[in-house]
């Protein structure tokens, strides 16, 4: 059972100000590339990835490498346990099956080390990040409706939560009992209010939107902004027909779905 608790490098905790949120990498190295060129360039002190870095996507050791590289904290998703047999396949769809069993035949192994011993939830003093849901972690139990955000809410204490899993970004607000998804993509924290993100997907967004999806958290000024990010589809596209991954799986990247 890896750690459950695992310690960013860097700036103490206290000190860390910016932060960039990742999640669902799902093995595209051109979203990835793209979306981390737009962080450096914003400026943060600490880039967090909520898992799922392969799965789908035709460069998983690609992308585990740059985590790697640039000791960004990661945490497991089902793709990721999926692709080295610790977690079912049973309800994964035929072509998520393929994908898990090409993606488990290219993984070097110290790529499948590396993914092994992700922890399931990392925090810091006033966020938890989860790859799926606060609910049962192990479990990757979806967040997609009000009662489902109510029950996470249940799960954490600290002011805000970070998620990925559905590929769909939001942001809910919890204030007394009433919980209410906003409707622009930021946010500025309110002080008696607590908070549910989901950062969306770096390679395989689903919410009719091509761009790339993450999350800038500011600590000091106290925001949460979802950010898209475009980035070089059509070569996605072409590294998975070379690899003669599902050609689905690219079409559905220009749609968003
Ligand atoms: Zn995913």
């Amino acid at each position: 059972m890896p750690d459950a608790q695992a310690e960013a490098p860097g700036l103490p905790d206290r000190a860390r100000r910016r932060f960039g949120l990742i999640s669902d990498i799902h093995a595209n190295l051109h979203a990835l590339r793209a979306v981390l060129d737009q962080i450096d360039r914003a400026g943060v002190d600490c880039i967090y990835c909520c898992g799922d870095v392969v799965g789908y996507g035709p460069f998983p050791n690609e992308c585990c490498d740059i985590l790697r590289d640039r000791a960004i904290p990661t945490l497991a998703g089902n793709h990721d346990y999926a692709a080295l047999g610790l977690t079912t396949i049973e309800y994964f769809n035929e072509v998520a099956k393929r994908a898990v069993q090409w993606t488990r035949q290219q993984l070097r192994p110290d790529n499948a080390e590396f993914l092994r011993h992700l922890p399931l939830t990392l925090e810091e003093d006033d966020f938890l990040l989860v790859h799926a849901s606060p609910v049962e972690p192990r479990e990757w139990n979806y967040v997609l409706t009000l009662s489902d955000a109510r029950e996470a809410f249940r799960r954490f204490s600290r002011p805000l939560c970070f998620i990925g899993h559905s590929h769909q970004p939001f942001i809910v607000r919890k204030k007394g009992g009433d919980l209410v998804p906003l409707e622009r993509p930021s946010a500025v924290l309110e002080a008696d209010c607590r908070y549910l993100v989901n950062v969306g997907s770096v390679g395989q967004p689903r919410d009719q939107n091509q761009q790339a999806s993450y999350a800038l958290y500011d600590r000091a000024l106290r925001t949460v902004e979802i950010q898209r990010c475009s980035y070089d589809v059509a070569a996605t596209q072409a590294a998975i027909r070379d690899c003669q991954l599902p050609l689905e799986l690219g079409d559905r990247l220009a749609h968003g779905w």
